[in-house]
């Protein structure tokens, strides 16, 4: 097919790879994104400044060298180095706050090939019609096991039921406009979960299914531990539901302090009253256990508060290979 490219509006496109310790992968990542770069730059629908920028996200392998390489021989890929580990969001902020002046639209993807690269073809498109944020939502779990599919799609509908706007099975493969993020700029918390943020943001917004592929080399770099506190800073930062949730336990509590003394005062006055321990002990140990509850859940919040006021930098870069300008 032919395409008359000085009749495309041209978009200028940056992906954004975070990647810690992915040196198995990344040569091969980087040699399926360049190929993709350079057929979408051929069917018209991207500029030929497009570029591919790899964030190292404090890497303890040999991930930083490898992405120094790519850079030195492809003028298309950049590379950011983060000064230490900050977390998968952060990378990603990274990436897209350094160059949000150099580009047109920008997509975000894991280093793994997870998500299906034929996927920001169809996000182009629907930007192209007008979309300001396309989200990549993965319509078949199959690759992944039984729990994480089980425990990501508890935290999908936990999520929704507290309020928090997330899409559905959406990780955080997506396309969003220049637009966009300078309106996300304005967001400055420390505790970034940028699939609760961009909705919030609002415009119009599509969806792009694709099938999510298994990790080929590697291994995910989120255990079970750190899922659970991902999820855990998803709904703190987000919703101050588990709040009133323990308001209500407070309430159900009371409620049932009162019952066991109307109880009490009734066996009281039908003389039946036994000297009880279990009426003193039960009760005690109950509003103990419900009151560390609602102490250790506002100690949550109120450290959240203690990392958003002090406000440190959410990330901090070392060094950059080439500058987007170039
Ligand atoms: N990642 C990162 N910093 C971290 C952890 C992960 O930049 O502290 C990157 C990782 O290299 C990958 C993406 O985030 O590109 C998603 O991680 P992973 O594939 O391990 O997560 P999973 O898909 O298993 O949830
Ligand atoms: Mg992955």
């Amino acid at each position: 097919m032919t395409v008359d490219l000085s009749q495309m509006p041209q978009t200028k496109l940056l992906l954004v790879v975070p990647c810690y310790n992915e040196e198995e992968i990344l040569t091969k990542t980087h040699r399926t994104l360049q190929q993709y770069r350079t057929r979408l730059v051929q069917e018209g629908k991207i500029a030929p400044e497009s570029k591919i920028c790899y964030v190292n996200d404090g890497s303890r392998d040999r991930t930083w060298q490898l992405i120094d390489d790519i850079c030195n021989t492809d003028t298309h890929a950049i590379g950011i180095k983060l000064s230490r580990n900050f977390g998968h969001q952060s990378a990603i902020l990274a990436g897209l706050m350094h160059h949000i002046q150099d580009f047109d639209c920008f997509v975000t993807i894991d280093a793994d090939l997870q998500d299906d690269v034929e996927a920001i073809g169809q996000m182009l498109d629907q930007h192209h019609d007008g979309a300001m944020v396309v989200y990549g939502v993965r319509d078949d779990r199959s690759s992944d096991t039984w729990f994480k599919r089980t425990t990501a799609e508890g935290f999908y509908k936990v999520m929704r039921w507290m309020g928090v706007p997330v899409v559905f099975n959406h990780a955080d493969f997506r396309l969003m406009d220049r637009r966009i993020l300078e309106e996300f700029s304005h967001f400055k918390e420390v505790n970034l979960f940028l699939r609760g943020i961009i909705p919030l943001i609002g415009f119009r917004s599509e969806k792009v299914f694709y099938k999510r592929f298994e990790r080929e080399a590697g291994e995910t770099k989120y255990p079970l531990k750190k899922m659970l506190l991902f999820a855990w800073n998803g709904v703190t930062s987000f919703s101050t539901f588990p709040m009133r949730l323990v308001l209500y336990f407070g309430v159900f509590n009371f409620l049932i302090a009162m019952g066991i003394g109307v109880y009490i005062g009734v066996s009281y006055l039908f003389g039946s009253t036994v000297a009880g321990w279990t009426s003193i002990v039960l009760p005690m140990t109950f509003f103990s256990g419900a009151n560390m509850i609602a102490l250790g859940l506002i100690g949550e919040y109120v450290g959240k508060i203690y990392e958003e006021v002090k406000g440190r930098p959410r990330y901090i870069i070392e060094k950059v290979t080439t500058d987007a300008a170039q």
